[in-house]
């Protein structure tokens, strides 16, 4: 039976793309008895307990040389967290005393003292410190198995291409598995701060986790595992997979040139590009400062503040913006107040990419844009703090967004709330009146973004999220060519800083049109993080100018795409 394309959503852990054939993992769960031991039987018991903590030991040193060897020293700290574990006196001594106090085994100890650390994690607010809960469920897994001294698992089942997909994956099982034949990951909870995670970003497999409807995947499928997305496709058609399959042959030769998260955005001819990273959701920020990102070019919050389903108030926007500024550590974030509207259709086929949205809605809801504004300004003494207007169409929008901010401000002042006064605003250049006017903009904000994924759809009059016109959104048509270099020519004199924070920006080829344009800073999300940078790394701005200008000169996309590609991938 052939079954029909599906896209299954989940959160990039680790990017790239995998093509292969899911391998259901399954977990299991360790039955364990709880059996009453005899006085002369518990000596023997702590012993046997002793063992697997010393078998475990053993196993845990042996994989941290070979993951240091590998990659550094970022994922072996993993393997000393488990370690640590190993050694904790509140986890292993307290196993011994109820082995000796309550006449108890093992099996049955371990789980007792595992279960009362468990919900100590679940309490825990911080999400970062509740995903190391993985650590203790990791290492207490190993110990049941020593336990029981079970072989572990083997790879040599797996098909060559394989894709795990599961409920979870434990990161050390993930590491011992580790072999050519598994290509990518997909688990259905988790999250890109769990330790399994950063396991799958250092073996580099591409990984999509916290996508629920995995469920129904079955072994044998045929998946794409798409790490730049953050989705996983079901059941590809022949065209998608051909389209992945060109994709994976190109970025095999931009592979050659490494960019580790310390090597600079530097073209071959010494010119340094800014490159930031879009987030969608906070919990983002931390893995991006982890990849080396200089900034959060783009936070659409939009995403986390309807993420309960209703409002947020004022004082948990202000903890979390606080939080997502002080894990930045310095680095500059632009918050994009939110931009309602994407995506959606109202009932009665109004196309919300035409009416109220973005700086729109916010202007007629100034409830919901003064709480979002003040909540912005309150956290901004934890770090550097930007603050960029979506889906601005003209100066006036602009002037009355302007009114707002003035009046949140002097209400914080009035009520002596500590802020930074001097936060940068900012405004997306996303509409074909923005891109036209903005010079006269210039003078009223300190910094500009280029969406490059809504000035095409309404440039070219595509709407981004109709699969049925998908084919004539297309980033190399002369009309957007000259529109991006009208907006760089407009812009240049007023010194005025501009980052290209739409898709464009996130595929080499486009990208590299932009760089031939003048462009020189831009911000991807973190799935298309690495591939940009080393595009950047391998070409040479000066050959990216003169391409511009050839490219300028044509007439059809196909021509423009072609002549760009042969000069990013050197074909
Ligand atoms: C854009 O339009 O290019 C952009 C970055 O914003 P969004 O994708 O959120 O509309
Ligand atoms: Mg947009």
């Amino acid at each position: 039976m052939t079954r029909e394309e599906r896209i299954i959503h989940g959160v990039v852990a680790s990017v790239g793309t995998a093509v292969g054939k899911a391998v259901r993992t399954f977990d299991p769960l360790f039955v364990s008895f709880n059996f009453k031991l005899r006085p002369d039987q518990v000596r023997k018991e702590v012993e046997r307990f002793r063992s697997s903590v010393e078998k475990s030991r053993v196993q845990l040193k042996r994989m941290q040389v070979e993951l240091k060897r590998k990659s550094g020293p970022e994922s072996s700290f993993l393997i000393d967290a488990h370690l640590l574990v190993l050694q904790d006196r509140l986890f292993v001594d307290r196993i011994i005393e109820k082995i000796e106090g309550e006449y108890i085994n093992s099996e049955w100890a371990i789980q007792q003292v595992s279960d009362d650390l468990f919900q100590a994690y679940d309490r825990l607010s911080d999400e970062y410190l509740r995903e190391r809960r993985g650590d203790l469920d990791d290492i207490v897994r190993r110990l049941l198995h020593n336990l029981q001294s079970k072989p572990l698992p083997s790879f040599k089942k797996l098909p060559y291409d394989a894709i795990l997909v599961g409920k979870s994956v434990p990161p050390s099982t993930l590491f011992e598995l580790r072999s050519q034949r598994i290509v990518g990951l997909a688990t259905e909870t988790g999250s890109p701060l769990s330790h399994t995670a950063i396991m799958a970003r250092s073996l580099e497999i591409p990984a999509i986790v916290g996508a629920p409807e995995l469920a129904d995947v079955a072994s044998g499928d045929l998946l794409i595992v798409d790490g730049e997305r953050g989705v996983v496709i079901v059941s590809p058609s022949d065209e998608t997979l051909a389209t992945y399959k060109g994709r994976d042959r190109e970025g095999k030769k931009l592979k050659a040139k490494s960019a580790t998260a310390s090597t600079p955005a530097v073209t071959e001819d010494g010119t340094r590009i800014s490159l930031g990273a879009n987030i969608n959701f906070s919990e983002e920020v931390r893995s991006a400062i982890a990849h080396g990102c200089e900034s959060i070019g783009l936070y659409r919050t939009e995403f986390d503040f309807f993420r309960e389903g209703k409002q947020p108030d004022e004082e948990s926007l202000v903890a979390d913006y606080s939080l997502v500024l002080k894990t930045a550590k310095g680095a500059p974030v632009t918050f994009r107040t939110i931009d309602v509207g994407i995506d959606q259709k109202s009932w009665d086929g109004v196309n919300m990419n035409l009416g109220v949205r973005g700086l729109r809605f916010c202007l007629e809801n100034q409830d919901v844009f003064k709480k979002q504004l003040r909540s912005l300004y309150r956290a901004s003494a934890h770090g550097t703090a930007r603050i960029l207007l979506p889906f601005v169409s003209s100066v006036d929008d602009l002037d009355a967004a302007h009114d707002i901010i003035e009046e949140v401000r002097r209400e914080l002042t009035a009520k002596r709330q500590p802020y930074d006064p001097n936060v940068p605003i900012g405004v997306m250049i996303e509409t074909p009146a923005a891109a036209q006017t903005c010079d006269l903009m210039a003078s009223r904000v300190d910094f500009f973004c280029l969406g490059t994924n809504d000035l095409i759809q309404y440039y070219l009059v595509v709407d981004r999220s109709d699969q049925s016109v998908v084919h004539l959104y297309n980033p190399f048509h002369p009309a957007i060519l000259r529109c991006l270099q009208q907006v760089y020519t407009l812009l240049k004199p007023t010194g005025k800083p501009i980052t290209v924070c739409g898709e464009m920006a996130a595929d080499p080829p486009s990208a590299a049109v932009l760089l031939g344009l003048g462009f020189t800073s831009l911000s991807v999300s973190l799935g298309a993080y690495s591939r940009i940078k080393r595009m950047i790394r391998s070409v040479s701005s000066a050959h990216l100018k003169s391409m511009a200008t050839q490219i300028l000169k044509m007439q059809k996309p196909k021509e423009v795409e072609e002549k760009v590609r042969a000069t990013v991938y050197r074909t």
